[in-house]
């Protein structure tokens, strides 16, 4: 990575404004799910031992600019002082006075979290006043929300051209990882994609058509290939208007020496419902009445042969409708494999981890990232806003 990390500027008494991705998810009592949290301690304890006043800024939910009382930061301070074994100081602003004194009462290696940024309209806007309120309150700026990273907001981006501007650890590390899948991958090299939209992953299969070895298609994303195909896909979810798309990716990957798999044969229902019965089709064999709901035991063995023998491995987005029991071999299959392969393997997007975890297989994945639509972005060839405004190196 060509740009400063936290590594190369002197931290030591100077109040260090960090934006970490802190949007956790919550059930109305608590937080569920920590691993945001846990993913930029090695960048707060870095800089609390090298004597930074470590001020934190993050965004929690969609509150669309009003302060909404169940997205306040203060549940997540209290975890994060837990994980820190310190006190963590909280502000109920992130701009203004009270942030201000919260920020100059820090002494070296203390933290503080201050509100959250999203409830100030001006944040999302990217509004420069805003960024310039933020930047009163640190000596510089360093962005360790990969998460946020694909959007340019004034927390993410406005606010690295006010102060000088660094990576943190966790921003590296993302970058690092999935860079290098990108342009040294070892090979072989297979990509798999599943998940809904078509539309949502367009991009990166274009951008991996170009790196990838073999790229594996699933889920609703396939329906829309195999319609290109000129299949009947019956009722399957997929997008009408994204077929013809589909039909001109499935020519690129022609051209290309990437090996683009489609589905041989699917799971398919009347209903997407556990309680209604399932059966396997040849794909030219789908009813007309039938959902595409995963991909077919065949399609499964050929997919994990090639993880199996790959070195590196990207997956984005489940095969099939997993959450419901009958429909969630195929991405299961594909988690082992995923799990089991020796080489590097990476899984971004919020519903492969959960399918990765459900298995327990986190432990054995190089690397899982923390932030879906970041690492869509990224891994389709395009430079992330939070990225591209901080410091060349
Ligand atoms: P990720 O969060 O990993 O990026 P996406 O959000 O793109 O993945 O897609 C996940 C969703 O796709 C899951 O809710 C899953 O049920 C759904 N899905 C996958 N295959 C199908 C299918 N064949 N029909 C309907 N929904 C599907
Ligand atoms: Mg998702």
């Amino acid at each position: 990575m060509n740009k400063q990390t936290i590594r190369d500027v002197a931290v030591a008494g100077k109040r260090v404004l960090v934006r970490v991705d802190f949007n956790v998810p919550l059930d109305g009592t608590g937080i569920t799910d920590d691993t945001r949290i846990r993913a930029a301690l090695p960048t707060i304890n870095a800089l609390r031992d090298a004597g930074a006043r470590v001020v934190l800024l993050s965004h929690l939910g969609r509150p669309k600019g009003t302060v909404v009382a169940a997205l306040r930061l203060a549940p997540v301070a209290e975890r994060l002082s837990e994980l820190l074994g310190t006190s963590v100081a909280t502000s109920t602003a992130c701009i203004g006075p009270e942030a201000e004194a919260v920020a100059a009462g820090l002494r070296p290696g203390e933290v503080a979290l201050l509100e959250n940024v999203r409830f100030h309209a001006a944040e999302e806007r990217n509004d420069p006043a805003f960024a310039r309120a933020l930047a009163e309150l640190g000596d510089l700026y360093v962005n360790d929300a990969f998460g946020a990273a694909h959007r340019a907001h004034a927390s993410t981006e406005g606010i690295a051209h006010v102060l000088p501007a660094v990576a943190g650890l966790l921003l590296e590390r993302e970058l690092a990882v999935l860079g290098s899948a990108l342009e040294q991958p070892e090979r072989p090299f297979a990509a798999i994609i599943g998940g809904v939209k078509v539309s949502d992953k367009i991009e990166v299969i274009d951008h991996l058509l170009t790196r990838a070895d073999e790229l594996l298609i699933g889920g609703g994303v396939a329906n829309t290939f195999l319609r290109a195909q000129g299949y009947e896909i019956g009722r399957s979810r997929h997008e009408p208007d994204k077929v013809a798309l589909a039909a001109e990716l499935l020519e690129r990957a022609g051209q290309s020496d990437c090996e683009l798999l489609l589905p041989t044969d699917v799971v398919v229902a009347p209903e997407a419902a556990d309680d209604v019965p399932h059966q396997v089709f040849a794909v030219d064999q789908t009813p007309a009445n039938g959902m595409i709901l995963d991909i077919g035991p065949q399609t499964v063995q050929h997919y994990v042969q090639a993880v199996e023998s790959a070195h590196t491995v990207i997956w984005n987005g489940p095969l099939g409708l997993f959450e419901i029991e009958p429909f969630s071999a195929g991405t299961r299959a594909l988690a082992a494999a995923v799990g089991h392969c020796p080489g590097t393997t990476i899984v971004g997007g919020g519903d492969s981890i959960a399918a990765i975890e459900q298995a327990g297989l986190s432990d054995r994945i190089t690397h899982v990232s923390t932030g879906g639509g970041a690492s869509l972005e990224f891994l389709s060839g395009r430079m992330l806003p939070g990225v591209a405004a901080l410091a060349e190196r």
